[in-house]
């Protein structure tokens, strides 16, 4: 397994920005190369973060809290800092550092231009030495997202009959319980894509689902993953390591589908599968086969749907969780053609 560090090179370079601290922060070096980058700019991450030999209190020493310099609505920022710190996004608790002080921020579709990164100490202890006012600025690009518009059978739409009320309800009862486990592994945050295709249709586009016929009403809702558009009984694979806390095979929107919890918060949701070959507990590790593509659940074509929840673990309830725009994850094309 790689190194913790390399994980957070693999994921600030995925995101196509290097690794800093804020320039204005008072326990931040004064003008490190890094904090002084043109924001957008391409740099590699800080000498801290290629470093395996450096603890964390070494890290402290320089900053207490370094981030990626840029990101986009809807994608991810990753900072160091100290083992198990609270990460605060524009003041609100979002995430907790893991054991190597990575911590991964997940960023809503309306996010304000300027993120602001900030620090609080675990829960009932103290701030250690140099971290209370420690933040960090990220810039953040807006979205452009398109709108499309789906005709589908009254049912692909919503329960239409007490059978599919019924099914549906089931189906968010087993969602329910399994969102409730969390894996905290230490391993890599590279993603690769599930499926080798084209991609039909990306994240957030505004969607309108038009009934087929009068006796139901349409529904407009954001879409909130990625569509990989490939034939019934493609390979589908783990796009990073984790534990699968879900795999059924018939729910009701999602069809076959697959929910791999990759740790700091991110979970991958592979939907519309024609048949599940994981199971509920299993470990897989990046590109394992998890089962077929399909056109299960609420489809109007076989293709894969991947996607890529930020879970606010420090929220006492799971409907804060947000969707990621999981090609803003992607750190390879190996997935795609
Ligand atoms: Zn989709």
């Amino acid at each position: 397994m790689k190194p913790i560090v390399a994980a957070a090179i693999v994921v600030c370079a995925a995101l196509a920005s290097g690794c800093a601290s804020d320039p204005v922060s008072s326990s931040a070096p004064p003008s490190s190369p890094q904090a002084s980058a043109p924001r957008g700019s391409t740099s590699p991450p800080p000498a801290v973060a290629t470093d395996p030999s450096r603890s964390a209190e070494a890290q402290v020493s320089r900053s207490p809290l370094e981030c990626s310099q840029t990101a986009l609505q809807g994608g991810l920022i990753v900072c160091r800092t100290l083992p198990l710190m609270v990460v605060t996004l524009d003041g609100h608790p979002i995430a907790r550092a893991d054991l190597q002080g990575l911590a991964v921020v997940g960023l809503p579709r309306d996010q304000p231009p300027i993120a602001v990164i900030g620090l609080a100490p675990p829960l009932d202890q103290p701030a250690p030495f140099g971290v209370r006012g420690a933040r960090a600025e990220v810039m953040v690009s807006s979205r452009t997202d398109g709108v499309s518009r789906f005709v589908m059978a009254c049912g692909k739409i919503a329960p239409q009959t007490d059978e599919e009320t019924r099914h549906a309800q089931i189906s968010e009862g087993k969602k329910s319980q399994a969102l409730k486990g969390v894996y905290s592994p230490s391993g890599d945050l590279s993603f690769i894509l599930p499926a080798r295709g084209r991609t039909s249709s990306p994240f957030g586009a505004v969607r309108t689902y038009v009934p087929d016929n009068a006796s139901c009403q349409g529904r407009t809702s954001v879409h909130n993953g990625l569509d990989i558009a490939v034939p019934t009984g493609t390979e589908v694979i783990a796009p990073a390591a984790g534990v699968v806390l879900l795999a059924d095979p018939d729910l009701y929107f999602e069809g076959g589908a697959v929910f791999i919890d990759h740790g700091r918060g991110l979970l991958s949701v592979l939907m519309h599968m024609s048949r599940v070959d994981a199971r509920t507990g299993d470990q897989v590790v990046q590109g394992q086969p998890i089962g077929l593509s399909g056109a299960t659940g609420r489809v109007t074509g076989p293709h894969v749907h991947w996607g890529l929840k930020f879970r606010k673990l420090l929220a006492a309830d799971r409907d804060q969780d947000l969707w990621i725009d999981p090609s803003l994850a992607l750190s390879s094309t190996a997935g795609s053609q």
